[in-house]
């Protein structure tokens, strides 16, 4: 199961339309990659230096179409993230191509081998296909698009059925940009994705929830393509004792600003000493009103993306008002902005472990408070359930910290701040377990990309024919065990 399963949708004859276009696309793609398997340097660093300039040259427009697909988006945010976070990104892998690309030397035993030579080469892998979640649409498209085009890629995007004005404007900035052989964007509904996964991409790359990524690797798995699944799940911030702090409860609850809670990396719940737990409600309120005190009536606050998914966060807070569990709005204000569906952020605090909040991803601007009593307990609690991608641990005693840290699994992680790892081009970003599999983001995206060749080149004075002949092999394996 998708955060909602029931995407917007798109006339069977449209998609069908898509499709096609799709298998065409496809095609002209493999083709050129047929006779252009190895694009040298500079020929990436062209592409990525265009890619740059198609984003800068955008930036308004993609404020614009960002705050369309939300009903209200902040275009600082949309900057920082969406733009800049993709220049950066391109920028880092311009300064360090040339490195990664240098074949990697192995050690290769000269008894046996002679003089011959071992490496690491990276080449590229071909046609690489992107499915694109709603929450970050360019980011999560353009972004691993860098690393995809350095490794000497094709590259086909789709964007999400949630965010169609944000695909119109992708679909139109890659065409007036690259040509279609080198990277193309597919648009469509639900049917187009479901053909998607089903493309005998030579890479696929998927951003989305756990249920369907589950569906596309099935999809993947028919054409043996390698997959990475980047996915959700509950990040949980751990708020050691002694550490609800002013500064603490910012970041956690800024963190929650950041898109109004939908957000991969964004904190699901807040672990909380229960000593400590009135202290993390009154700070909460108090950062808010002093940070944003109209935040859902401000241009801070991001709508939520469709009513489908404001029904299903507002369902979550009607379950727990109903069973009569504290829950308090950050605004001082309850009702959602119709217009634009920017929704206040609410604490639910002490929730019982049945309810949905505590069952499901978020993925809004909701924040259950879970008083503990025993830290070793309340990581026993976060190992019960599936490995976030996320784990934010808050303390000044690095032992206490490092604790945390040894004793819990998850993606990516972070100690006295939220969501920043996700955020390095220099750093692999990824998951673990249900929350995905492999990593894009700086070299590691790049070799993610690219096949890992492992050649060796023969030189002289091998004994490599002691491996032709049972006789010659057994002296060759006695000498070297004699020898020690
Ligand atoms: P989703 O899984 O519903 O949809 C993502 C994409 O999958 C869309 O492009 C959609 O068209 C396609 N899709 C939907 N149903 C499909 C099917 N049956 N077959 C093939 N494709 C299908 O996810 P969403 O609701 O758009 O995004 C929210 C989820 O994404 C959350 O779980 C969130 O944590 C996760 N997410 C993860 C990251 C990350 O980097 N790990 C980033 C952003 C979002």
């Amino acid at each position: 199961m998708s955060i909602l399963d029931n995407a917007p949708v798109t006339p069977a004859n449209e998609d069908d339309a898509a499709i096609e276009a799709l298998h065409a696309a496809f095609a002209v793609q493999k083709a050129a990659f047929d006779v252009d398997r190895s694009p040298p340097i500079e020929v990436r660093r062209e592409r990525l230096q265009i890619l740059m300039g198609m984003m800068t040259s955008n930036r308004e427009r993609i404020a614009r179409a960002v705050a369309d697909d939300f009903g209200a988006h902040p275009a600082g945010q949309s900057d920082l993230i969406e733009v800049l976070g993709v220049i950066g990104r391109a920028a880092h892998v311009l300064e360090n191509l040339e490195a990664w690309m240098r074949p990697d030397p192995r050690h290769i035993d000269s008894a046996v081998f002679g003089s011959a030579r071992a490496e690491m080469r990276l080449q590229p892998k071909g046609v690489i296909g992107n499915m694109v979640p709603w929450n970050f649409p360019f980011d999560l498209s353009v972004g691993p698009m860098v690393e995809m085009l350095a490794a000497g890629n094709r590259v086909i995007v789709k964007p999400s059925e949630y965010t169609p004005a944000c695909a119109d404007l992708l679909a139109e900035m890659v065409a007036a940009t690259f040509d279609p052989d080198l990277v193309t964007v597919a648009v469509g509904g639900l049917e187009l994705a479901r053909a998607f996964s089903s493309v005998a991409w030579d890479h696929l790359l998927y951003t989305g929830s756990p249920g369907v990524g589950r569906q596309v690797m099935a999809a993947a798995a028919a054409n043996l393509t390698p997959v990475t699944l980047e996915l959700g799940g509950k990040c949980p911030a751990i708020l050691t004792p002694g550490s609800v702090t002013a500064r603490n409860i910012e970041s956690v609850i800024g963190t929650k600003i950041i898109k109004n809670g939908q957000m991969c990396v964004s904190v699901d719940y807040a672990l909380v000493p229960r000593a400590e737990m009135e202290a993390f409600v009154d700070g909460a309120r108090a950062f808010m009103a002093g940070a944003s005190p109209d935040y859902s009536r401000s241009d801070d606050c991001t709508g939520v993306v469709s009513e489908r998914h404001l029904a299903r966060l507002s369902d979550m807070l009607g379950e727990a008002r109903g069973r009569q569990v504290r829950v308090v709005s950050l605004d001082g204000r309850d009702d959602v902005d119709p217009e634009t569906r920017r929704m206040p952020i609410s604490l639910v605090v002490d929730p019982p472990a049945d309810l949905r909040v505590m069952r499901e991803e978020i993925f809004g601007p909701i924040l259950p408070v879970v008083p503990y009593d025993d830290l070793e307990a309340a990581v026993a609690g976060i190992n019960a359930g599936d490995r976030p991608l996320g784990l934010y641990v808050f303390g000044d005693d690095e032992a206490v910290t490092d604790r945390v840290l040894d004793a819990t699994h998850s993606g990516g992680a972070a100690v006295n701040t939220c969501a920043v790892q996700s955020s390095l081009p220099s750093m692999g970003f990824g998951g673990s377990g249900m929350s995905g599999m492999g990593r894009h983001h700086g070299m590691e995206g790049f070799r993610e990309f690219s096949n890992q060749r492992g050649l060796v080149v023969r030189g002289q004075g091998d004994m490599i024919d002691a491996f032709y002949s049972s006789a010659k092999g057994s002296a060759v394996a006695d000498a070297a065990l004699a020898h020690g």
